[in-house]
């Protein structure tokens, strides 16, 4: 009988638990007669060198840690308690030391001291038939180890890793962590356990040709290793090469060469591999006594075990079935056969049992895997619709300047062109060169203004002013100088005016007023004033000695009514009666007022 599954795990499982810490390799620890450290850290350092390379040492160094008064920092008071928990699974007491480790692999700080734990669990879980939490546990650290650079604990995590998957049948994965497990390994023994690891899968999927080439590799390693038991183990690996090679003379020779130094070992997994090797080998060379002895050693060793179904109870029982039957006690080779076929089963339920949480565990961590790319899809799809949202928002910004700039744009374009309308409509009212109102906008106002005056009954009066002799000045001295000197006279004009008179250039040297709200007397002031004014000032520099004045008629509606027309034409006649007098006067339209 041979395969993966209870024989091969408890090996495994008490590898990992009493040789896999591996710390030799840092520590060489000697607890007598050197005198014991008193600092905390030391202590532990040489307890986890203590721990795989001398058991009872360690135990002694433990109790001497447990009575200490020594002051141990929060992260030092786990790692004691990880190595109190794994003082308790040497004990053989796996089931109390797994929530020990739980604690410890969740409270520590350090990773190395979590992982260390959560590897020691692993262990823990598969002695109890825990292959669910076991699987889950080993990938999550599988999971963190491309983090983990402390040599030890990636040893530890790629052992565990390696033996688990050879249990689930997973041959393959098993050879790549031991091939992993050989070339970080960074002592013979861990070497030795790499090639033990590796060697297994290959013989259990008939690869003879590969252990064949690469056995003595492992040989070498191993007898470097300098430990007996690591030694011991890798023989079966050996013994089993040979069987599978049809060679049992070989095994046996190699297993009972040193039959008495594993006996000594007093390590029961290896002492039953070993029988069952040798009850296998003898089978096959036709020692049916010697099969049966040692057949019989095997249940004998098992027993121990209690209810645990192992592969070499089952091959035990296989040899023992066998030997009655060719002795020909029927009867016993019956209760044989019954008891290989219940052990039989009871190991291949193991063995689904462990394949089947590895493809649970194997479908959740796709599953995991798969929810997380969901979850990281959904989050890219949020990021996308942030950014673009986020570039909505600024375009949104952009358009409402821009709306803005064109806004403004607008007004400053319409308040341009109405400020031009306003220009040119002011220049189509004004008169260019004196800036007063033109005939035409003279003649709109003053018709609306007489209008009102009408309505309202009040006074209004026309004064129509023409320069005296102007086209003299023009000849004398020029066009321009004539220019000036219109300008001068209706800047005298304006001096004399209200607000309310509306005051416009009719032609050439000719202006007319319209003062409402103003009687004879009063407009005959105001005209014979700005008479004064324009006949007192000179043409100035430009025409020195030419003598400027004006002649005024003036009519008024309570004469000739509110009719503009019938306005000017009275006071036109007022103005050349003016003339006709000798000029620079006042003259009033005939009426009796004035008469
Ligand atoms: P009177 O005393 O009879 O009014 O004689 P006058 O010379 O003022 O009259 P007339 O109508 O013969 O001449 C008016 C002149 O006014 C003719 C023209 O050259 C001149 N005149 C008309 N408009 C302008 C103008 O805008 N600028 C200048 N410099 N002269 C002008
Ligand atoms: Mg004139
Ligand atoms: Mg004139």
């Amino acid at each position: 009988m041979s395969g993966p599954g209870t024989r091969h795990w408890l090996l495994c499982t008490v590898l990992a638990i009493v040789l896999l810490p591996l710390a030799e390799a840092a520590v060489a620890v000697e607890l007598r007669p050197a005198p014991v450290p008193e600092d905390p850290a030391q202590l532990l350092k040489q307890a986890d060198g203590l721990e795989s390379s001398d058991p009872s040492a360690f135990s002694v160094l433990m109790r001497r840690l447990d009575g200490s008064k020594l002051k141990f920092s929060p992260q030092q008071e786990l790692h004691r308690r990880y190595l109190d928990a794994r003082e308790i699974a040497f004990r053989g007491d796996f089931k109390a030391a797994i929530p020990l480790m739980q604690v410890i692999a969740n409270q520590s700080v350090d990773p190395v001291l979590s992982i260390r734990a959560g590897a020691t669990e692993v262990d823990l879980l598969l002695t109890q038939s825990r292959y669910g939490e076991a699987f889950g546990l080993l990938s999550s650290l599988l999971e963190k180890l491309p983090q983990i650079t402390e040599k030890s604990v990636r040893i530890q995590v790629l052992g565990a890793a390696s033996q688990m998957y050879f249990e689930a049948g997973q041959y393959d994965l098993a050879v790549s962590y031991a091939e992993l497990l050989i070339k970080e390994s960074d002592s013979p023994k861990a070497a030795c356990i790499g090639w033990f690891d590796k060697l297994g899968p290959l013989l259990q999927t008939g690869q003879l040709q590969a252990v064949g080439e690469q056995i003595s590799d492992g040989k070498a390693a191993c007898s470097r290793a300098g430990d007996v038991l690591i030694a011991d183990m890798f023989k079966t690996v050996v013994a089993k090469f040979d069987m599978q090679r049809g060679m049992p003379t070989e095994a046996i020779n190699l297993l009972q060469n040193s039959y008495v130094e594993v006996q000594r070992k007093r390590f029961p997994p290896l002492i039953s591999d070993v029988d069952e090797l040798l009850a296998q080998a003898y089978w096959k060379s036709d020692d049916t006594k010697s099969a049966m002895l040692y057949a019989l050693r095997v249940i004998e060793t098992n027993r121990g075990f209690g209810g645990v179904y192992l592969a070499t109870t089952a091959g035990a029982y296989q040899v023992l079935y066998q030997a009655e039957k060719k002795q020909g006690d029927l009867g016993a080779a019956l209760a044989y056969h019954e008891k290989y076929v219940a052990s039989d089963k009871g190991y291949l339920t193991d063995v689904s049992a462990k394949a089947l949480a590895y493809q649970t565990v194997k479908q959740q961590v796709l599953a995991n895997k798969l929810q997380i790319e969901t979850l990281n899809k959904q989050n890219q799809i949020l990021q996308l619709q942030q950014a673009l949202a986020k570039k909505a928002t600024l375009a949104s910004r952009l358009y409402i300047v821009l709306l803005l700039l064109v806004l403004a744009a607008i007004a400053l374009w319409t308040y341009r062109i109405k400020r031009s309308q306003l220009r040119f409509m002011k220049l189509a009212r004004r008169d260019g060169l004196t800036g007063i109102f033109n005939r035409q906008h003279f003649v709109n106002e003053a018709e609306l203004l007489l209008q009102y005056c009408r309505k309202s009954s009040r006074d209004a009066c026309l004064v129509l002013i023409d320069l005296d002799h102007f086209k003299a000045v023009n000849d004398t001295h020029g066009h321009a100088v004539g220019d000036r000197v219109l300008q001068r006279a209706v800047a005298a004009c304006k001096g004399c005016l209200r607000s309310t008179d509306i005051f416009g250039r009719l032609g050439g040297e000719e202006f007319g007023i319209l003062l409402p709200e103003c009687t004879l007397a009063q407009v005959l002031v105001v005209a014979e004033q700005i008479r004064l004014t324009i006949s007192t000032a000179s043409a100035g520099e430009d025409a020195p000695g030419v003598p400027i004045s004006a002649s005024f008629g003036i009519s008024s509606a309570a004469h000739s009514g509110y009719e503009l027309r019938q306005l000017l034409i009275h006071a036109d006649e007022a103005l050349y009666q003016a003339k006709r007098e000798g000029r620079n006067r006042v003259n009033v339209a005939d009426s009796p007022e004035c008469a």
